[in-house]
């Protein structure tokens, strides 16, 4: 079998047994994203010579007997993830000169344990968009079909996971990125609990929201990196000081017994009928291995896409002041007085959709807007938190689409905000109530990959992993390859 085909976990067996060394792995990955990227756009920055100095230090320790648990594994970083002496642009031309002095917590722990980074990601700008269309350097093409769009915000993560440029990238989630990306491309999304993975190093957008997680094939690979990535740094106040369970040991517990929750109001006429129908036919296969479903009613869920963009809005114009065009990123040249070189820089700096957030964002925290805009978008935050907690006092995971249609042209959406943020009516309440969630391949609509959406309570990823992890011995929708791509 080809290297490229293997599993995070197959290829640490591999290495292990002395198959094949992670210097031949990493430049089999690395010649597979120079003759395929072409076509995708997923990658920002491509390191290769970082990245087999690395696998050659890998080798060299696991010769010696010092293998950490991911040594000379590869992946790719989301390009939001600051890495030490390698461009971080976070998808924007405000950035695309920015060489960041250190590692974000999440880049540092996975490459302490040996993990060899291939290069950085392709992501809509900020991370704001569902399409990857917002990205400075350019839309990603999905590898199901070249003319659509693989999600976004961390498009570039899903793509090449899903194009066996790697069998794992590091991906963030604000309101969908990880899971509505992952769905479109036939991938295993994961957002943890708000907390439980550090955001220090993580450019950020709307920091209430904003969690990293992984986009992998398998159940079995993303509970590997998360055990990893997860757990308290004090470089990060909002991560939580909570113990991480062992999520790999966790995966073959049984799921008999568990309770699965359906939300009756994830069922409604914006779902595309097939896309519902595929959802459906998953949970059924989750009952068949001992689960039982029940109708779960969240009255306030319909509210999470306006209430969503009060919130992120505005938390990312106050944390967008930063780029001020004085200490870092993009300045705009031959400018006049301070102001000046503010407007201009930040003109010229940030895209459309960008602008269009700071804009929103100032505007609901305006003296006069505050009350009746973001006061109570926060208010009803807490319903919508209160709904999932409700349901979480009778089911153990929550259960639905991830995505209301499959993967859309590219073009199709981008003229029209309001619709392309419908893409994450399923996925936001998660976010506003900082809730584990996940997305995992669960079959097709006119060769295109439906997502089936699980939520979890709060720090019980691992319910949503032995979920996953049950479903996929039960069933190869994961497995299937884009064609061109095998
Ligand atoms: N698509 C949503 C947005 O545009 C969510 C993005 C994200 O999760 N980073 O804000």
């Amino acid at each position: 079998m080809d290297l490229h085909a293997k599993t995070l976990t197959e290829l640490a067996a591999g290495l292990d047994s002395g198959d094949y060394l992670s210097v031949e792995l990493t430049q089999a990955l690395l010649d597979r994203i120079a003759a395929h990227d072409e076509k995708l756009n997923a990658m920002i920055t491509v390191t290769g010579d970082e990245a087999l100095a690395a696998a050659a230090k890998a080798d060299a320790d696991r010769a010696a007997g010092n293998a950490g648990t991911l040594c000379g594994l590869p992946l790719i970083h989301k390009d939001i993830f600051c890495t030490r002496g390698v461009r971080t642009s976070c998808g924007s031309k405000m950035l695309d000169n920015f060489v960041s002095p250190y590692d974000a917590t999440v880049v540092e722990r996975l490459a302490a344990a040996g993990a060899v980074m291939l290069g950085k990601a392709n992501m809509d700008e900020f991370a704001m968009g569902s399409s990857n269309e917002t990205s400075y350097y350019g839309p990603v093409r999905n590898p199901w079909d070249l003319d659509r769009s693989p999600g976004g915000s961390s498009g570039g993560s899903a793509a090449s996971v899903a194009a066996r440029f790697t069998p794992a990238a590091t991906a963030t989630d604000t309101g969908g990125s990880i899971r509505q990306p992952a769905a479109l491309t036939n991938t295993i999304g994961i957002k943890p609990t708000y907390g439980r993975v550090s955001r220090y190093g993580m450019v950020a957008f709307a920091s209430s929201l904003d969690q990293a997680g992984v986009i992998t094939r398998t159940a079995e690979d993303a509970a590997r990196l998360l055990g990893v990535m997860a757990g308290f740094d004090e470089r990060d106040s909002t991560c939580l000081d909570e113990p991480v369970p062992d999520y790999a040991a966790d995966l073959g517990n049984s799921i008999k017994g568990l309770k699965i929750g359906v939300v009756r109001q994830h069922f409604d006429e914006g779902l595309d009928a097939d896309c519902g129908a595929r959802v459906r036919e998953a949970i059924a296969a989750l009952e068949s291995l001992g689960a039982t479903a029940v109708e779960v009613d969240m009255p306030n869920i319909d509210l999470s896409v306006p209430t969503y963009y009060v919130v992120a809005p505005a938390e990312c114009s106050s944390n967008l002041s930063r780029f001020d065009g004085v200490r870092f990123g993009h300045r705009a040249k031959d400018t006049g007085d301070l102001f000046d070189l503010y407007c201009r820089s930040r003109g010229e700096g940030f895209g459309d959709e960008v602008k269009r957030r700071i804009m929103t964002g100032t505007y609901v925290l305006s003296a006069g807007y505050y009350d009746a805009y973001y006061l109570k978008a926060q208010q009803v935050r807490h319903l919508i938190a209160d709904d999932f907690k409700r349901a979480f006092e009778d089911v153990d995971v929550i259960a639905g689409p991830t995505s209301p249609t499959a993967a859309f042209k590219l073009g199709a959406k981008v003229d029209d905000p309001i619709t392309m943020y419908l893409n994450d009516i399923y996925t936001i309440g998660a976010n506003l109530g900082g809730f584990p969630a996940m997305s995992i391949p669960c079959g097709f609509v006119g060769g295109l990959p439906v997502g089936l959406h699980l939520v979890g309570h709060h720090f019980d990823e691992s319910a949503l992993l032995r979920c996953a992890h049950a479903y996929q011995q039960e069933t190869d929708w994961h497995t299937r390859c884009p064609e061109g791509f095998a």
